[in-house]
């Protein structure tokens, strides 16, 4: 009698998903590596699934598993620019996270407080590795782009965001 051997199943890439590199590597091959980031296409690349729905002003958002699927909770009462910082920090929580919790809430006092736990400080540095990519803006910067909020425009963050990532990456910023 034939024996059907069942081949092993292939490792879904995302399995393989856990740094902001390799999550890199998987949207460039989605096509998404240019600027403004596509954080829709990047999260539906990466299996997400995302909701925008009304929250209550202090909630951004939520990453929350629903048996095989993740889902990524918006408030769409929130700015563009906030949302999809909210959104690659959800990805990050994703990303990074995924093995230690089913849930995360965001709320913006989280967010803010000193007392905000590593994970979060994590999520937002991913975010803001994957919404303004270091190689892009240092070209932008050194083709002569030093205004903040032209910079800010140009990658869809807020001013804010763009300062501290511009610190973060070494500049001066006045
Ligand atoms: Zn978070």
């Amino acid at each position: 009698m034939a024996v059907v051997k069942k081949r092993p199943e292939p490792t879904p890439i995302v399995d393989l998903i856990s740094d902001i590199e390799s999550t890199r590597a998987v949207l460039e091959r989605a096509g998404l590596s240019g600027v403004p980031m596509d954080v829709n296409r990047a999260a539906a690349a990466l299996g997400l699934k995302i909701q925008y729905e009304q929250m209550a002003d202090e909630m951004s958002g939520y990453l929350e598993r629903r048996g095989d699927t993740w889902y990524v909770g918006v408030n769409s009462l929130h700015s563009g620019v906030r949302q999809r910082f909210t959104v690659a920090h959800e990805i990050a929580h994703f990303v990074l996270h995924r093995g230690q919790q089913e849930n995360f809430r965001d709320l913006i006092f989280t967010r803010r407080s000193m007392e905000r736990n590593s994970m979060e400080r994590e999520a937002d540095t991913f975010a803001a590795q994957l919404l303004m990519p270091k190689e892009s803006l240092v070209g932008d910067v050194r083709g002569g782009m030093t205004n903040v909020n032209e910079l800010a425009a140009r990658y869809q963050v807020s001013g804010l965001a763009m300062k501290y990532r511009l610190m973060n990456i070494g500049y001066k910023v006045a």
